[in-house]
């Protein structure tokens, strides 16, 4: 037998970097030397003194058994700490938490916890490819915002169509965000909070980046605007900041009703995060002040070198970013995405991501991951000025 996959399944567009490794392997197979720009994973061990805490509390019987489904109260309430440490943010630690497995898990059940069939979701574009599939899992209909240059990508909020809002129950947001790497002041937030009292739908702010910033600049937690709490759940992930996007561990704050709507159906769908994870999860929470200078030093440094590199190569159609580890680089070729991105791979054994794995409006750029060492990002830069693009 042949099973066919349900209709839900059918109506997503394929998982982007399913395409892209194929692509890869190729160039593997072929023998090319690959410099993997592409997805956003980083390339650091995780600090050693969170992998200590790991091996302890795996030897800790307490810690085989299922943990409960918000998470252990100890690690919810170290979360709680570095809302009020880093942010002046309180959090409840008994109703306002919910430990994820990875944030990505939270963004893929949260539609199914608060849409009904039929309600429209804003969704980024370009913009992390989980809201518009978890939407549409969810039977809900995503409607897409376009981020553009001229706006800094922000998404133009009075554009949306009042007959769109009437129908909206959740919007999307994600800043620092991914793959622009834009930064969203307060007058943003403010704006988006006050459109969701006025058509009474809820904001998911994806905060994967708040910490993966660059030259002393702070971005702000979605919590930290007046009314943010009224209306919003904020996601947040030790995957990026702490080098621990295999340990799968992120977490939930914000408005009561929205964190325990998606409590309850994580109840019936998972059994929580394994409890030598979360002790470990802590001890990294707990180290956030002197473990993030280092970590973010070498980002910088990348950073750096790929600047001056991508000058010296005459691009002009990028900014550099004061957060994420992403460079966004509308391409000059008038190649589409998919076509410059196929080039670089095939002519420089270089792998980036095309804009439009992330929805239609990222036609047109390519995404740089710097999630490789300084001198692959300049032997990256010497293979670019050796092709004509
Ligand atoms: C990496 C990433 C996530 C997922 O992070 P996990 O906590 O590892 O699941 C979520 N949102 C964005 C925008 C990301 O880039």
């Amino acid at each position: 037998m042949t099973y066919q996959i349900s209709e839900r399944l059918r109506r997503l567009p394929p998982y982007p970097f399913v395409e892209l490794d194929r692509l890869k392997s190729e160039a593997i197979a072929r023998g090319a030397d690959i410099i993997n720009l592409g997805i956003g994973d980083p390339d650091l061990p995780t600090p050693k003194v969170i992998i200590d805490a790991l091996t302890e509390a795996a030897n800790d019987p307490a810690n085989h058994q299922y943990p409960l489904g918000a998470g252990m109260i100890q690690f919810r309430k170290e979360v709680s700490s570095y809302y009020a440490r880093t942010r002046q943010v309180d959090v409840d630690p008994a109703t306002e938490v919910c430990t994820l497995i990875g944030s990505k898990e939270g963004i893929a059940h949260f539609p199914l916890a608060f849409l009904n069939p039929g309600d429209v979701a804003l969704v980024p574009d370009p913009g992390y490819p989980v809201y518009h599939s978890a939407t549409i899992f969810a039977g809900g209909e995503p409607y897409a915002m376009p981020l553009l240059a001229e706006n800094g990508f922000l998404p133009d909020l009075d554009a949306i169509p009042d007959a769109v809002y009437a129908r909206t129950k959740l919007m999307f947001l994600n800043y620092p965000n991914n793959p622009t790497a834009a930064l969203a002041p307060a007058e943003f937030f403010e704006k988006a909070i006050a459109k969701a009292k006025k058509h009474g739908f809820a904001i998911l702010h994806d905060a994967a980046y708040l910490d993966m910033v660059y030259h002393g600049v702070k971005p702000l937690s979605f919590l930290e605007i007046p009314g943010g709490k009224e209306v919003g759940i904020e996601l947040h992930s030790l995957s990026k900041t702490f080098n621990m996007t295999g340990w799968r561990i992120g977490y939930a704050v914000g408005n009561k009703s929205l964190v325990q709507g998606l409590l309850n159906l994580k109840t019936n769908v998972d059994s929580g995060v394994f409890g030598a994870i979360q002790k470990a999860g802590m001890v990294a929470l707990q180290n956030y002040e002197s473990l993030m200078p280092g970590l973010i030093a070498t980002y910088e440094a990348r950073l750096k070198v790929l600047n001056d590199g991508i000058r010296s190569l005459g691009w002009r159609d990028f900014t550099l970013p004061k957060a994420t580890f992403y460079v966004w680089i509308r391409n000059q070729s008038g190649l589409k995405s998919i076509e410059m991105v196929k080039t670089l791979i095939q002519e420089c054994g270089i792998v980036t991501t095309p804009g439009t794995a992330f929805g239609q409006s990222g036609e047109g750029y390519f995404r740089i991951a710097l999630t490789t060492s300084k001198e692959r990002i300049s032997e990256a830069i010497t293979r670019l000025s050796n092709i004509a693009l």
